[in-house]
């Protein structure tokens, strides 16, 4: 049977919720289920309002929309991420510049933002940075960069839930963070997303514009651009049954990952993600990195020996500058998220993966890695 990166893991508990959704009358669209997954994702995350949405996408267009980011500004957002997370600003009609990521987390290199931000001439409007992997960024230098900078940060806390720095939760960081449920993610709606705050203006601001930004009239009457991104009361049904879960998901995944540590940390040139000082990822996806000067085979062959066993692994997100549609746009630094594309491999980490499976993983790696 084929193994894949991150499938979703549910059971009949969800099957149960998204029936119970489904029987409770509130089909259309929204309902008490969404209202109460809102509430246990503020507490999840230490926020104190959260706007359900239909994709993590959507909870970073409207945070910046809410930080008022539109045509002819800039905004900072970390290289080595999925591409939600600089197509969010294309959308509000703004400037993506790209930053490196640092050794210690691969997110944004702090120095290299200080450096941006403080640098004559150029504005930035806000910062996007990214919880790599389930990984919070170095939030403590972050946040007091940009503080004392005056710009909004937005946590891309999409891959994050459930982990922790320095004792707050993956999604507490900046003025708002976005989280994912999509079908790969730690957790899962199927398709789906939230945004989570402190500032009422923010919730109530992402509240009206994920509702098409309808006036208070009897008519529909509309005074701004609005979009149509709330999450349905059926998915959220089905988030509340994989919340009350994602602790064990969080352990799973973990433990998935010290076991490639001990069972593939020997191999001459292979090196795991680092985990940050003060911080614990979820590991969402155990990534490493294979140097093939050391390791005397490369990235892609460990890879297609695990394709060619209808095992799913990928490299690691290919570098926003590195990607066609952005090659234009400016890069601060470079060179990090550059080798980590070059040589990282993600491997299965999903929480149901089994122990069989993941001996069968490391065996195909040993092997290859001994022939070579
Ligand atoms: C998944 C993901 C997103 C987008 O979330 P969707 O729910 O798929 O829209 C954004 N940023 C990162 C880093 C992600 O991994």
């Amino acid at each position: 049977m084929r193994i894949y990166l991150s499938p979703p893991d549910v059971s009949d508990t969800e099957r149960h919720a998204l029936v119970r959704g489904f029987d409770s009358g509130w089909i259309a669209p929204l309902g008490p289920e969404v209202s109460a997954f809102e509430s246990e994702l503020a507490e999840n995350t230490g926020r104190s309002r959260c706007i359900a949405l239909s994709s993590g996408t959507a909870a970073l267009h409207l945070a910046l929309l809410d930080a008022g980011v539109g045509p002819g500004d800039r905004v900072l957002v970390q290289s080595l991420t999925f591409s939600a997370s600089a197509n969010a600003v294309m959308y509000t009609g703004a400037e993506p510049v790209f930053v490196d990521s640092e050794a210690g987390s691969w997110n944004m290199d702090p120095d290299l933002l200080a450096e941006a931000l403080s640098s004559n001439g150029e504005r930035y409007k806000a910062v996007m940075t990214v919880d790599l992997y389930g990984q919070c960024a170095d939030y403590e230098r972050i946040e007091a960069i940009c503080a004392q900078h005056g710009v909004t940060l937005i946590e891309d806390a999409a891959e994050a839930i459930g982990a922790t720095y320095r004792g707050k939760p993956g999604g507490s960081f900046g003025a708002s963070a976005a989280l994912s449920f999509n079908g790969n993610k730690i957790i899962t709606t199927s398709g789906g997303g939230a945004l989570v705050t402190n500032s009422e203006t923010t919730a109530d601001r992402a509240l009206f514009l994920s509702t098409q930004a309808r006036d208070d009239a009897p008519h529909y009457q509309h005074s701004e651009l609005g979009y149509n991104y709330r999450m349905s009361n059926l998915l959220a049904a089905l988030g509340r049954a994989q919340l009350a879960g994602l602790e064990a998901k969080v352990e799973k995944r973990r433990a998935n990952n010290n076991y490639y540590r001990e069972t593939l940390g020997d191999l001459p040139g292979v090196e795991f993600m680092p985990e940050i000082e003060g911080g614990r990822s979820t590991f969402w996806l155990t990534a490493l990195t294979i140097d093939p000067d050391l390791a005397g085979l490369d990235r892609e062959t460990v890879r297609l020996a695990l394709v060619e066993r209808e095992i799913e692994a990928r490299p690691l997100w290919k570098p926003m500058h590195l990607q066609p549609f952005y090659s234009s746009n400016k890069m601060i630094g470079g060179g990090l998220s550059d080798r980590l594309f070059a040589n990282g491999l993600c491997l299965p980490s999903g929480s149901n993966l089994t122990d069989t499976e993941r001996e069968e993983i490391v065996g195909i790696v040993r092997n290859v890695a001994g022939a070579a």
